[in-house]
């Protein structure tokens, strides 16, 4: 039996403490510490007693090995945030336990979306025999896995990737972001990127749009984004040619945004108020509705899947693997709306797959570079099956060719 120890108390962290409470044949104690205890505490509550709790500084790796050696915990998930990203992949070799994340490394004052810092620390888990497995959310993620899942079973090669992220839970409220705002909005306000005959193209933020028809919610719209797992997938799936990323986002939702960016509010440079240095986004994100607030209010279903494009035994094939999830019922089920509920299900999950023995090897890994089998199968018994659709390889579903 394996300690898991979970760092942040957001609404990811709690669906993963939930889920690991649930997995009493993988994980004999489960632990939770974050920046703010109080948090952890009131997770526990809802947990019967089950889940530990403690209070850390995630961005110092000698505090967070300390309390790693302390509890003797066997691996650790971070869903805090992403600038704590190094410190924690430090923390773990210092300790020498596996690390777990869904989200990559962000230096705090450059919006980037780069595997490089992460990726540079291959060596040193390759020496300690320890797996770092980046990007165990939803997307990345379980998107990444079922590429490698129609990777190994339903194509010789995949030549064009469109992978779809439609958030169709409504909150009532005017403008709100369902995850961390900052992360969000810095998401959002980038430049669209996407990757075809062995080069990026950039478009500007929001530029490409479909209207696309999402089995079991409708036709939304749906923009261009570059999203993280765009970098691993281009180098890791045979044969493609293309792959791009679309996130469904409402009119109103694109016009508040709108308003505060013409406005300066989504700015990281630093601003000086009352002798107070302050970012603008930082101020915003303090607001806005808590996302973990965004829970008991959100109606409404999410499906994310990916849609590929290739051959097998010379023969062009197309298939849909997605995944609908119910806003309500991640709910009643966890506290937690599903944005957290699928980001924080595969972080539990991998957590299992290292537990179990299901998943071996040392090094760093994105996910599609690990075995989808055991984790799809675990992904779907705790709560987000999937779909495999074959679709008509002469009919672009309204997608920009
Ligand atoms: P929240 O902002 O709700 O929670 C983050 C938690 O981390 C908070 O409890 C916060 O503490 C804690 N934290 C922040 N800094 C530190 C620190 N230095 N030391 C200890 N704890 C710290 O975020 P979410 O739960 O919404 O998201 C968690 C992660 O999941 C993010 O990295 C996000 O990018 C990622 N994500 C990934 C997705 C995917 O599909 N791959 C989708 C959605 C999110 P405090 O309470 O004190 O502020």
């Amino acid at each position: 039996m394996k300690k898991v120890l979970i760092i942040g108390a957001g609404g990811v962290g709690r669906v993963v403490a939930h889920k690991c409470c649930q997995m009493a044949d993988a994980f004999g104690e489960v632990w939770m510490a974050s920046r703010t205890k109080s948090k952890c505490d009131a997770i526990a509550a809802e947990l019967g007693g089950k889940l530990k709790t403690e209070r850390v500084n995630a961005d110092n790796p000698a505090e967070t090995a300390g309390l790693i050696r302390r509890i003797g915990a066997d691996i650790l998930v971070n869903v805090a945030l992403p600038y704590q990203d190094l410190s924690l992949m430090d923390a773990c070799l210092e300790a020498g336990i596996p690390y777990i994340d869904t989200a990559n490394y962000e230096p705090p004052d450059v919006p980037k979306f780069e595997y490089k810092w992460q990726w540079a620390y291959q060596d040193r888990f390759k020496e300690a025999g320890i797996p770092a497995v980046l990007g165990s959310g939803f997307d990345p993620g379980v998107t990444n896995m079922y590429c490698a899942f129609a990777q190994k079973h339903l194509f010789d090669e995949i030549n064009y990737v469109d992978i779809l992220d439609c958030n169709a839970g409504d909150h009532g409220l005017p403008f709100a972001t369902n995850f961390n705002p900052e992360i969000n909005i810095r998401e959002i306000t980038a430049n669209g990127r996407y990757w075809e005959d062995g080069r990026w193209i950039s478009t500007k933020p929001l530029e490409m749009r479909t209207d696309f028809d999402y089995p079991e919610v409708g036709v939304r719209p749906s923009y261009l984004l570059y999203h993280e797992e765009l970098e691993s997938l281009s180098k890791n799936l045979r044969g493609l040619k293309r792959i791009r990323f679309w996130m469904t986002f409402s009119d109103k939702y694109i016009n508040h945004l709108t308003v505060l960016q013409n406005v300066g509010m989504t700015s990281i440079k630093p601003i000086k108020i009352k002798g107070v240095e302050i970012e603008p986004l930082e101020f915003l994100k303090a607001v806005l509705p808590d996302p973990a607030s965004l829970g008991p209010l959100t109606k409404g279903k999410t499906n994310i899947g990916c849609i590929f494009d290739g051959y097998k035994n010379g023969e062009r094939k197309k298939y849909y693997i997605y995944n609908v999830c119910v806003h309500e019922e991640c709910y009643a089920e966890t506290n937690s709306q599903a944005v957290s509920y699928t980001t924080g299900v595969p972080a539990a999950c991998a957590a299992r797959m290292l537990a179990l023995g299901l998943w071996k090897g040392a090094g760093v890994f994105n996910m599609e570079q690990l075995d989808p089998d055991p984790f799809l199968d675990a992904v779907s018994n705790f709560g987000l099956p999937y779909k495999v659709e074959e679709l008509d390889p002469n009919c672009n579903y309204n997608l920009p060719q």
